[in-house]
Protein backbone atom coordinates (compact mmCIF):
# COMPACT_ATOMS: atom_id res chain seq x y z
CA UNK A 1 0.00 0.00 0.00
CA UNK A 2 1.01 3.66 -0.63
CA UNK A 3 2.27 5.25 3.12
CA UNK A 4 2.55 8.83 3.75
CA UNK A 5 4.39 9.88 6.55
CA UNK A 6 3.61 13.63 7.42
CA UNK A 7 7.51 14.58 9.13
CA UNK A 8 10.63 13.11 10.33
CA UNK A 9 11.00 13.48 13.51
CA UNK A 10 11.91 10.26 15.36
CA UNK A 11 8.69 8.83 15.66
CA UNK A 12 7.36 9.41 11.95
CA UNK A 13 11.29 7.73 10.80
CA UNK A 14 10.57 4.67 13.39
CA UNK A 15 6.62 4.86 11.72
CA UNK A 16 8.54 5.06 8.04
CA UNK A 17 10.86 2.12 8.86
CA UNK A 18 8.44 -0.32 10.77
CA UNK A 19 6.14 0.17 7.83
CA UNK A 20 8.35 -0.09 5.15
CA UNK A 21 9.74 -3.81 6.75
CA UNK A 22 5.88 -4.74 6.54
CA UNK A 23 6.31 -3.78 2.82
CA UNK A 24 4.51 -0.72 2.05
CA UNK A 25 5.38 1.70 -0.53
CA UNK A 26 6.89 5.03 1.94
CA UNK A 27 7.49 8.34 1.73
CA UNK A 28 8.01 10.55 4.10
CA UNK A 29 7.13 14.85 3.74
CA UNK A 30 9.43 16.64 6.23
CA UNK A 31 8.55 20.29 6.44
CA UNK A 32 12.22 21.31 7.07
CA UNK A 33 15.54 21.28 5.39
CA UNK A 34 16.56 18.12 6.80
CA UNK A 35 15.04 15.20 9.06
CA UNK A 36 14.97 14.91 12.92
CA UNK A 37 12.56 17.49 13.95
CA UNK A 38 13.36 17.96 17.92
CA UNK A 39 16.52 15.88 17.07
CA UNK A 40 17.99 18.05 14.62
CA UNK A 41 22.02 19.15 14.86
CA UNK A 42 23.63 22.02 14.34
CA UNK A 43 27.40 22.57 13.07
CA UNK A 44 29.29 25.98 13.17
CA UNK A 45 32.77 26.75 13.79
CA UNK A 46 33.92 23.38 14.66
CA UNK A 47 31.28 23.08 17.02
CA UNK A 48 28.65 20.31 16.93
CA UNK A 49 25.01 20.34 18.53
CA UNK A 50 22.27 18.04 18.92
CA UNK A 51 19.38 20.35 19.40
CA UNK A 52 17.19 18.93 20.96
CA UNK A 53 17.08 15.45 22.74
CA UNK A 54 21.23 13.79 23.95
CA UNK A 55 20.59 11.63 26.40
CA UNK A 56 19.52 7.84 25.36
CA UNK A 57 17.63 5.62 27.33
CA UNK A 58 16.03 1.97 26.44
CA UNK A 59 18.92 1.22 23.76
CA UNK A 60 16.75 -2.09 22.78
CA UNK A 61 13.97 0.27 21.99
CA UNK A 62 16.20 1.91 18.70
CA UNK A 63 17.61 -2.02 18.75
CA UNK A 64 13.58 -2.86 17.30
CA UNK A 65 12.87 -0.22 15.36
CA UNK A 66 15.84 -0.75 13.02
CA UNK A 67 15.28 -4.41 13.33
CA UNK A 68 11.59 -3.97 12.46
CA UNK A 69 13.07 -1.85 9.53
CA UNK A 70 15.35 -4.60 8.10
CA UNK A 71 18.75 -3.17 9.75
CA UNK A 72 21.21 -4.23 12.63
CA UNK A 73 21.62 -1.26 15.04
CA UNK A 74 25.22 -2.02 16.09
CA UNK A 75 26.01 -1.97 12.46
CA UNK A 76 24.69 1.74 12.22
CA UNK A 77 25.27 3.10 15.09
CA UNK A 78 28.30 3.52 18.09
CA UNK A 79 26.54 3.99 21.55
CA UNK A 80 28.84 4.55 24.89
CA UNK A 81 27.51 4.21 28.18
CA UNK A 82 28.07 7.13 30.53
CA UNK A 83 29.42 6.74 33.45
CA UNK A 84 27.71 9.03 35.57
CA UNK A 85 24.50 9.91 33.43
CA UNK A 86 24.55 12.80 35.04
CA UNK A 87 25.69 15.30 37.63
CA UNK A 88 23.55 17.33 39.43
CA UNK A 89 24.80 20.75 41.28
CA UNK A 90 22.32 22.57 43.74
CA UNK A 91 22.79 26.55 44.26
CA UNK A 92 22.11 25.86 47.95
CA UNK A 93 24.58 22.44 48.37
CA UNK A 94 28.21 22.28 48.71
CA UNK A 95 27.62 18.56 47.83
CA UNK A 96 26.80 17.79 44.45
CA UNK A 97 25.37 14.20 42.95
CA UNK A 98 26.16 11.63 40.60
CA UNK A 99 23.16 9.70 39.25
CA UNK A 100 24.82 6.04 38.14
CA UNK A 101 23.15 2.86 37.11
CA UNK A 102 25.33 1.10 39.81
CA UNK A 103 23.33 0.89 42.79
CA UNK A 104 26.27 0.28 45.17
CA UNK A 105 27.37 3.60 43.40
CA UNK A 106 23.89 5.03 43.37
CA UNK A 107 23.40 4.38 47.25
CA UNK A 108 26.74 6.22 48.11
CA UNK A 109 25.49 9.30 46.14
CA UNK A 110 22.73 9.29 48.10
CA UNK A 111 24.83 8.33 51.44
CA UNK A 112 26.09 11.98 50.69
CA UNK A 113 22.65 13.62 52.02
CA UNK A 114 21.02 10.57 54.53
CA UNK A 115 22.38 7.23 55.41
CA UNK A 116 18.82 6.45 55.73
CA UNK A 117 17.20 7.55 52.68
CA UNK A 118 20.47 5.21 51.24
CA UNK A 119 19.07 2.59 52.89
CA UNK A 120 15.72 3.45 50.97
CA UNK A 121 16.99 2.59 47.23
CA UNK A 122 16.64 -1.22 47.22
CA UNK A 123 12.65 -0.71 48.33
CA UNK A 124 12.16 2.71 46.23
CA UNK A 125 13.39 0.18 43.13
CA UNK A 126 11.25 -2.59 43.40
CA UNK A 127 8.30 -0.10 44.39
CA UNK A 128 9.17 1.24 40.83
CA UNK A 129 9.77 -2.47 39.15
CA UNK A 130 5.87 -3.41 38.24
CA UNK A 131 5.03 0.03 37.47
CA UNK A 132 8.06 0.13 34.80
CA UNK A 133 6.86 -3.61 33.30
CA UNK A 134 3.04 -2.71 33.91
CA UNK A 135 3.12 0.72 32.92
CA UNK A 136 5.59 0.97 30.18
CA UNK A 137 6.33 -2.53 28.89
CA UNK A 138 3.24 -3.24 28.40
CA UNK A 139 0.53 -0.08 28.03
CA UNK A 140 3.47 1.60 26.49
CA UNK A 141 3.54 -0.80 23.80
CA UNK A 142 -0.55 -1.01 23.52
CA UNK A 143 -3.04 1.23 22.07
CA UNK A 144 -5.30 2.38 24.13
CA UNK A 145 -8.56 2.80 21.74
CA UNK A 146 -11.13 2.22 23.97
CA UNK A 147 -12.15 3.83 27.77
CA UNK A 148 -12.24 0.40 28.90
CA UNK A 149 -8.53 -0.73 27.88
CA UNK A 150 -7.72 2.68 30.18
CA UNK A 151 -10.45 0.99 32.75
CA UNK A 152 -8.13 -2.20 32.86
CA UNK A 153 -5.25 -0.47 33.37
CA UNK A 154 -6.38 1.70 36.43
CA UNK A 155 -6.55 -0.72 38.95
CA UNK A 156 -3.44 -2.14 38.90
CA UNK A 157 -2.13 1.36 38.93
CA UNK A 158 -3.85 2.22 41.71
CA UNK A 159 -2.69 -0.82 43.51
CA UNK A 160 1.02 0.01 42.66
CA UNK A 161 0.36 3.75 44.45
CA UNK A 162 0.96 4.83 40.62
CA UNK A 163 -1.96 7.35 40.33
CA UNK A 164 -0.58 9.58 43.27
CA UNK A 165 1.82 12.64 41.83
CA UNK A 166 5.26 11.55 41.69
CA UNK A 167 7.16 14.06 43.94
CA UNK A 168 4.53 12.74 46.86
CA UNK A 169 5.97 8.70 45.49
CA UNK A 170 9.71 9.95 45.87
CA UNK A 171 9.15 11.01 49.29
CA UNK A 172 7.85 7.97 50.44
CA UNK A 173 10.79 6.39 50.39
CA UNK A 174 13.59 9.61 50.32
CA UNK A 175 13.78 11.92 53.00
CA UNK A 176 16.17 14.76 52.32
CA UNK A 177 14.41 17.43 49.79
CA UNK A 178 17.65 16.88 47.17
CA UNK A 179 17.94 13.20 47.55
CA UNK A 180 13.49 13.49 46.65
CA UNK A 181 14.24 15.70 43.75
CA UNK A 182 17.67 13.41 42.56
CA UNK A 183 14.76 11.10 42.06
CA UNK A 184 12.05 13.00 40.53
CA UNK A 185 12.66 15.33 37.89
CA UNK A 186 12.72 12.56 35.09
CA UNK A 187 9.41 14.14 34.24
CA UNK A 188 10.93 17.18 33.09
CA UNK A 189 12.58 15.11 30.55
CA UNK A 190 9.17 14.77 28.79
CA UNK A 191 7.21 17.97 29.49
CA UNK A 192 5.84 17.29 33.30
CA UNK A 193 5.65 18.73 35.91
CA UNK A 194 7.23 15.95 38.61
CA UNK A 195 5.15 17.19 41.55
CA UNK A 196 2.18 16.88 39.12
CA UNK A 197 2.78 13.93 36.77
CA UNK A 198 1.63 10.33 38.01
CA UNK A 199 4.03 8.41 39.63
CA UNK A 200 4.03 6.03 36.60
CA UNK A 201 6.69 8.63 35.01
CA UNK A 202 8.78 7.38 38.05
CA UNK A 203 9.48 4.46 36.07
CA UNK A 204 11.68 6.96 33.82
CA UNK A 205 14.30 6.64 36.92
CA UNK A 206 13.67 2.82 36.91
CA UNK A 207 14.46 2.57 33.67
CA UNK A 208 17.55 4.40 33.72
CA UNK A 209 18.76 2.68 37.26
CA UNK A 210 18.20 -1.07 34.57
CA UNK A 211 18.95 0.01 31.33
CA UNK A 212 21.88 2.75 31.76
CA UNK A 213 22.21 6.00 29.97
CA UNK A 214 23.83 6.57 26.89
CA UNK A 215 25.80 8.57 23.94
CA UNK A 216 25.42 7.76 20.19
CA UNK A 217 28.69 8.75 18.36
CA UNK A 218 27.86 11.95 16.31
CA UNK A 219 25.40 12.63 18.88
CA UNK A 220 22.05 11.76 18.47
CA UNK A 221 21.64 12.76 14.46
CA UNK A 222 23.37 9.70 14.21
CA UNK A 223 20.44 7.68 14.97
CA UNK A 224 18.04 10.07 12.93
CA UNK A 225 20.74 9.52 10.02
CA UNK A 226 20.79 5.91 9.96
CA UNK A 227 16.65 5.90 9.93
CA UNK A 228 16.66 7.95 7.32
CA UNK A 229 19.25 6.30 4.71
CA UNK A 230 16.50 3.91 4.01
CA UNK A 231 14.10 6.27 3.60
CA UNK A 232 12.53 8.21 1.00
CA UNK A 233 12.97 11.17 2.91
CA UNK A 234 11.42 15.03 1.33
CA UNK A 235 12.89 17.42 2.68
CA UNK A 236 11.45 21.01 2.60
CA UNK A 237 7.75 19.96 1.69
CA UNK A 238 5.43 21.12 4.45
CA UNK A 239 1.94 19.02 4.24
CA UNK A 240 -0.93 21.81 3.99
CA UNK A 241 -3.45 19.17 4.03
CA UNK A 242 -4.71 15.62 4.18
CA UNK A 243 -7.04 14.74 1.81
CA UNK A 244 -10.04 12.17 2.15
CA UNK A 245 -13.07 10.74 0.89
CA UNK A 246 -16.30 9.09 2.19
CA UNK A 247 -14.37 8.45 5.12
CA UNK A 248 -11.01 6.99 4.43
CA UNK A 249 -7.82 9.21 3.74
CA UNK A 250 -6.98 9.34 0.24
CA UNK A 251 -3.54 11.62 -0.28
CA UNK A 252 -2.02 14.55 0.97
CA UNK A 253 -1.05 18.07 -0.21
CA UNK A 254 1.82 20.02 -0.31
CA UNK A 255 2.13 23.23 0.64
CA UNK A 256 3.73 23.91 -2.79
CA UNK A 257 0.51 22.39 -4.46
CA UNK A 258 1.69 18.19 -5.09
CA UNK A 259 -0.80 16.16 -4.39
CA UNK A 260 0.06 12.67 -3.43
CA UNK A 261 -1.90 9.90 -3.44
CA UNK A 262 -2.17 7.59 -0.13
CA UNK A 263 -3.53 4.68 1.54
CA UNK A 264 -2.43 5.08 4.74
CA UNK A 265 -1.19 8.66 5.99
CA UNK A 266 0.45 8.81 9.41
CA UNK A 267 0.81 12.32 10.53
CA UNK A 268 4.33 12.99 12.77
CA UNK A 269 3.35 16.43 13.30
CA UNK A 270 1.91 18.20 16.00
CA UNK A 271 -1.57 16.45 16.96
CA UNK A 272 -3.04 19.65 18.11
CA UNK A 273 -3.16 20.81 14.29
CA UNK A 274 -4.53 17.29 13.26
CA UNK A 275 -7.75 19.23 12.64
CA UNK A 276 -6.62 21.49 10.74
CA UNK A 277 -5.05 19.31 8.84
CA UNK A 278 -8.22 17.27 7.95
CA UNK A 279 -10.42 20.55 7.54
CA UNK A 280 -12.71 19.84 10.69
CA UNK A 281 -13.66 21.80 13.16
CA UNK A 282 -11.16 22.04 16.50
CA UNK A 283 -12.21 19.05 18.90
CA UNK A 284 -14.50 20.06 22.20
CA UNK A 285 -12.19 18.38 24.97
CA UNK A 286 -8.95 20.79 24.48
CA UNK A 287 -5.46 19.03 25.32
CA UNK A 288 -3.15 20.33 26.78
CA UNK A 289 0.43 21.40 25.42
CA UNK A 290 3.69 21.61 27.60
CA UNK A 291 5.74 24.03 28.47
CA UNK A 292 8.24 25.30 26.52
CA UNK A 293 11.91 25.78 26.39
CA UNK A 294 14.95 28.31 25.88
CA UNK A 295 18.37 26.89 24.46
CA UNK A 296 21.32 27.84 24.23
CA UNK A 297 24.00 26.73 21.71
CA UNK A 298 27.73 27.86 22.91
CA UNK A 299 31.04 26.84 21.50
CA UNK A 300 33.60 27.98 24.08
CA UNK A 301 37.58 28.81 23.99
CA UNK A 302 37.79 27.53 27.19
CA UNK A 303 36.64 23.76 29.19
CA UNK A 304 34.95 24.00 31.77
CA UNK A 305 35.97 20.97 34.58
CA UNK A 306 32.64 21.79 36.31
CA UNK A 307 30.70 20.35 33.20
CA UNK A 308 30.01 16.43 32.94
CA UNK A 309 28.80 15.06 29.66
CA UNK A 310 25.20 15.81 31.45
CA UNK A 311 24.65 18.31 34.26
CA UNK A 312 21.81 20.12 35.71
CA UNK A 313 21.92 23.18 37.62
CA UNK A 314 19.26 23.52 40.15
CA UNK A 315 17.93 26.57 41.74
CA UNK A 316 17.18 27.00 45.48
CA UNK A 317 13.35 27.55 44.79
CA UNK A 318 13.07 24.90 42.79
CA UNK A 319 9.94 24.14 42.88
CA UNK A 320 8.68 27.80 42.54
CA UNK A 321 10.41 27.25 39.68
CA UNK A 322 8.60 24.36 37.92
CA UNK A 323 5.04 26.23 38.74
CA UNK A 324 6.61 29.06 36.94
CA UNK A 325 7.29 27.46 34.12
CA UNK A 326 4.73 24.85 33.44
CA UNK A 327 1.23 27.37 34.70
CA UNK A 328 3.15 30.77 35.08
CA UNK A 329 2.58 33.39 32.47
CA UNK A 330 5.91 35.48 33.20
CA UNK A 331 9.84 33.88 33.25
CA UNK A 332 11.06 32.39 35.99
CA UNK A 333 13.26 34.43 38.12
CA UNK A 334 15.60 31.59 39.06
CA UNK A 335 17.23 29.15 36.67
CA UNK A 336 17.04 25.58 36.76
CA UNK A 337 18.88 23.95 33.53
CA UNK A 338 19.96 20.81 32.14
CA UNK A 339 23.84 20.92 30.02
CA UNK A 340 25.11 18.75 27.41
CA UNK A 341 28.97 19.00 26.67
CA UNK A 342 29.28 15.76 24.61
CA UNK A 343 32.73 16.65 23.69
CA UNK A 344 33.29 15.11 27.32
CA UNK A 345 32.82 11.89 25.78
CA UNK A 346 33.66 12.79 21.87
CA UNK A 347 36.18 15.42 21.45
CA UNK A 348 35.45 16.33 17.76
CA UNK A 349 32.15 17.75 19.16
CA UNK A 350 34.06 20.91 20.01
CA UNK A 351 36.76 23.06 18.06
CA UNK A 352 40.14 23.12 19.80
CA UNK A 353 40.05 23.50 23.67
CA UNK A 354 36.90 24.54 24.17
CA UNK A 355 33.66 23.03 25.26
CA UNK A 356 30.72 22.67 23.53
CA UNK A 357 27.76 23.38 25.30
CA UNK A 358 23.60 23.14 24.86
CA UNK A 359 22.21 24.68 27.58
CA UNK A 360 18.02 23.66 27.91
CA UNK A 361 16.31 25.98 30.06
CA UNK A 362 12.64 25.01 30.62
CA UNK A 363 10.25 28.02 30.06
CA UNK A 364 6.61 28.64 30.22
CA UNK A 365 4.68 28.40 26.43
CA UNK A 366 3.73 31.04 24.03
CA UNK A 367 0.10 31.23 26.26
CA UNK A 368 2.42 33.17 28.31
CA UNK A 369 2.48 36.82 27.94
CA UNK A 370 6.09 37.23 26.92
CA UNK A 371 7.62 39.21 24.09
CA UNK A 372 10.06 37.07 22.90
CA UNK A 373 11.88 39.48 20.96
CA UNK A 374 12.94 41.69 24.25
CA UNK A 375 13.16 38.93 26.57
CA UNK A 376 15.74 36.23 24.70
CA UNK A 377 18.95 38.55 24.70
CA UNK A 378 18.14 39.56 28.51
CA UNK A 379 17.13 36.10 29.44
CA UNK A 380 20.47 34.61 27.58
CA UNK A 381 22.44 37.60 29.52
CA UNK A 382 20.70 36.26 32.85
CA UNK A 383 21.39 32.81 32.35
CA UNK A 384 25.13 33.25 31.54
CA UNK A 385 25.62 35.41 34.52
CA UNK A 386 23.94 32.80 36.83
CA UNK A 387 26.15 30.22 35.51
CA UNK A 388 29.10 32.51 36.74
CA UNK A 389 27.76 34.06 39.54
CA UNK A 390 26.05 30.35 41.51
CA UNK A 391 27.43 27.69 39.42
CA UNK A 392 31.42 28.80 38.91
CA UNK A 393 31.41 28.87 35.22
CA UNK A 394 33.70 31.87 35.88
CA UNK A 395 34.68 33.29 32.41
CA UNK A 396 32.00 31.44 30.55
CA UNK A 397 30.46 35.01 29.08
CA UNK A 398 34.45 35.98 28.05
CA UNK A 399 34.83 32.17 26.63
CA UNK A 400 32.31 32.10 24.23
CA UNK A 401 33.36 32.18 20.26
CA UNK A 402 29.89 31.17 18.72
CA UNK A 403 26.25 31.12 19.68
CA UNK A 404 22.71 29.98 18.79
CA UNK A 405 19.67 29.77 20.48
CA UNK A 406 15.73 28.63 20.37
CA UNK A 407 13.36 30.13 21.92
CA UNK A 408 9.36 29.44 22.14
CA UNK A 409 8.57 31.04 19.17
CA UNK A 410 11.24 28.59 17.29
CA UNK A 411 9.43 25.85 18.38
CA UNK A 412 6.41 26.70 16.90
CA UNK A 413 8.01 28.42 13.42
CA UNK A 414 10.44 25.56 12.97
CA UNK A 415 8.68 22.56 14.07
CA UNK A 416 4.66 23.53 13.76
CA UNK A 417 4.24 23.11 18.01
CA UNK A 418 1.19 24.39 19.26
CA UNK A 419 1.95 27.21 21.59
CA UNK A 420 5.74 26.66 21.13
CA UNK A 421 5.52 23.21 23.33
CA UNK A 422 8.98 21.46 23.80
CA UNK A 423 7.31 18.28 24.65
CA UNK A 424 4.12 18.21 22.73
CA UNK A 425 0.81 17.01 25.24
CA UNK A 426 1.49 17.08 29.03
CA UNK A 427 2.23 13.93 30.45
CA UNK A 428 -0.94 14.54 32.96
CA UNK A 429 -3.24 11.10 34.26
CA UNK A 430 -5.72 13.09 32.01
CA UNK A 431 -3.89 13.04 28.68
CA UNK A 432 -2.19 9.54 28.85
CA UNK A 433 -3.29 6.41 27.30
CA UNK A 434 -6.84 6.64 26.29
CA UNK A 435 -7.38 10.09 27.15
CA UNK A 436 -4.07 11.25 24.74
CA UNK A 437 -4.60 11.22 21.04
CA UNK A 438 -4.92 8.18 19.96
CA UNK A 439 -2.52 6.23 17.87
CA UNK A 440 -5.48 5.61 14.82
CA UNK A 441 -7.96 8.50 13.89
CA UNK A 442 -11.52 7.84 15.52
CA UNK A 443 -13.31 9.38 12.61
CA UNK A 444 -11.17 8.64 9.07
CA UNK A 445 -9.73 5.41 7.83
CA UNK A 446 -6.19 5.04 7.16
CA UNK A 447 -5.43 8.13 9.41
CA UNK A 448 -2.69 7.39 12.30
CA UNK A 449 -0.43 8.91 14.32
CA UNK A 450 2.89 8.53 15.77
CA UNK A 451 5.19 11.48 18.20
CA UNK A 452 5.35 12.52 21.24
CA UNK A 453 1.54 13.84 21.10
CA UNK A 454 0.31 10.33 20.69
CA UNK A 455 0.52 7.44 23.34
CA UNK A 456 2.58 6.90 25.01
CA UNK A 457 4.15 10.00 24.82
CA UNK A 458 7.19 12.07 24.35
CA UNK A 459 10.63 11.14 24.88
CA UNK A 460 13.29 9.07 22.00
CA UNK A 461 11.73 5.54 23.57
CA UNK A 462 8.53 6.53 24.07
CA UNK A 463 7.98 8.30 20.06
CA UNK A 464 9.46 4.64 19.43
CA UNK A 465 7.23 3.01 21.18
CA UNK A 466 4.32 4.67 19.95
CA UNK A 467 5.73 4.05 16.07
CA UNK A 468 5.49 0.37 17.30
CA UNK A 469 1.75 0.58 18.32
CA UNK A 470 1.13 2.64 15.67
CA UNK A 471 2.73 0.23 12.83
CA UNK A 472 0.95 -2.79 14.67
CA UNK A 473 -2.01 -1.60 14.08
CA UNK A 474 -1.75 -0.79 10.54
CA UNK A 475 -0.55 -4.15 10.33
CA UNK A 476 -3.68 -5.26 12.11
CA UNK A 477 -6.17 -3.42 10.26
CA UNK A 478 -4.52 -4.29 6.71
CA UNK A 479 -4.05 -8.35 7.47
CA UNK A 480 -0.19 -8.08 7.49
CA UNK A 481 2.11 -9.13 9.69
CA UNK A 482 4.34 -6.82 12.04
CA UNK A 483 7.90 -7.27 11.29
CA UNK A 484 9.29 -7.71 15.36
CA UNK A 485 12.41 -6.69 16.71
CA UNK A 486 13.91 -8.79 19.30
CA UNK A 487 11.61 -6.78 22.04
CA UNK A 488 11.37 -7.82 25.82
C1 LIG B 1 15.22 20.44 24.12
C2 LIG B 1 14.75 19.03 24.20
C3 LIG B 1 15.51 18.09 24.86
C4 LIG B 1 15.10 16.75 24.92
N1 LIG B 1 15.90 15.84 25.54
C5 LIG B 1 15.56 14.52 25.47
C6 LIG B 1 16.49 13.55 25.92
O1 LIG B 1 17.61 13.86 26.37
N2 LIG B 1 16.13 12.23 25.81
C7 LIG B 1 14.91 11.85 25.28
O2 LIG B 1 14.64 10.64 25.20
N3 LIG B 1 14.03 12.77 24.81
C8 LIG B 1 14.33 14.09 24.90
N4 LIG B 1 13.48 15.03 24.38
C9 LIG B 1 12.19 14.59 23.80
C10 LIG B 1 12.36 14.06 22.37
O3 LIG B 1 13.28 14.84 21.69
C11 LIG B 1 11.05 14.15 21.62
O4 LIG B 1 10.00 13.59 22.37
C12 LIG B 1 11.11 13.45 20.27
O5 LIG B 1 12.30 13.74 19.57
C13 LIG B 1 9.91 13.91 19.46
O6 LIG B 1 9.80 13.13 18.30
P1 LIG B 1 8.50 13.20 17.42
O7 LIG B 1 8.38 11.91 16.71
O8 LIG B 1 7.34 13.61 18.27
O9 LIG B 1 8.80 14.27 16.31
P2 LIG B 1 9.21 15.79 16.32
O10 LIG B 1 10.61 15.90 16.76
O11 LIG B 1 8.18 16.61 16.98
O12 LIG B 1 9.19 16.08 14.76
C14 LIG B 1 8.02 16.28 14.03
C15 LIG B 1 8.43 16.65 12.63
O13 LIG B 1 7.26 16.88 11.84
C16 LIG B 1 7.51 17.97 11.00
N5 LIG B 1 6.22 18.55 10.61
C17 LIG B 1 5.30 19.11 11.42
N6 LIG B 1 4.24 19.50 10.68
C18 LIG B 1 4.50 19.15 9.41
C19 LIG B 1 3.78 19.29 8.20
N7 LIG B 1 2.55 19.85 8.15
N8 LIG B 1 4.34 18.83 7.05
C20 LIG B 1 5.57 18.24 7.07
N9 LIG B 1 6.29 18.11 8.20
C21 LIG B 1 5.76 18.56 9.35
C22 LIG B 1 8.35 18.91 11.83
O14 LIG B 1 9.07 19.81 11.04
C23 LIG B 1 9.26 17.92 12.56
O15 LIG B 1 10.44 17.66 11.83
C24 LIG B 1 13.87 16.37 24.31
C25 LIG B 1 13.10 17.32 23.65
C26 LIG B 1 13.52 18.64 23.59
C27 LIG B 1 12.69 19.65 22.87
Amino acid sequence: MKAVVIGAGLGGLAAALRLQGQGHDVTVIEARDKPGGRAYQLRDGGFTWDTGPSLITMPWVLEDAFAAGGMDFHSEVTLRRLDPMYRIYWSSETESFDFYDDRDKLRAEIAKFSAKDAAQLEPFLAALKPIYEHGILAAGRKPFLSARDFAGLLPTMLRLDAARPLYSFVSRFFEHPRVREAFSFHSLFIGGDPYRVPAIYGALVYLQVMDGGWYADGGVYSLVEAMARPLDVRCGEGVERIEHSAGRVTGVVTRGGERLPADLVISNADVLRTHELVGRSAPRRKLVPTMSAFLLYLGTRERFPQLLHHTLMVSSNYREFITAVTRGKELPTSYSTYIHAPNRTEPGMAAGEGDSIAVLLPVPNLRADIDWKTASDELRDALIADFERTFGLTGLSASISVEHRMTPVDFQRELGAVSGNAFALEPTLQQSAYFRQPNRDRQLRGLYFVGGGTHPGAGIPGVLMGAEVTADLVAADHGLRPRMGAGR
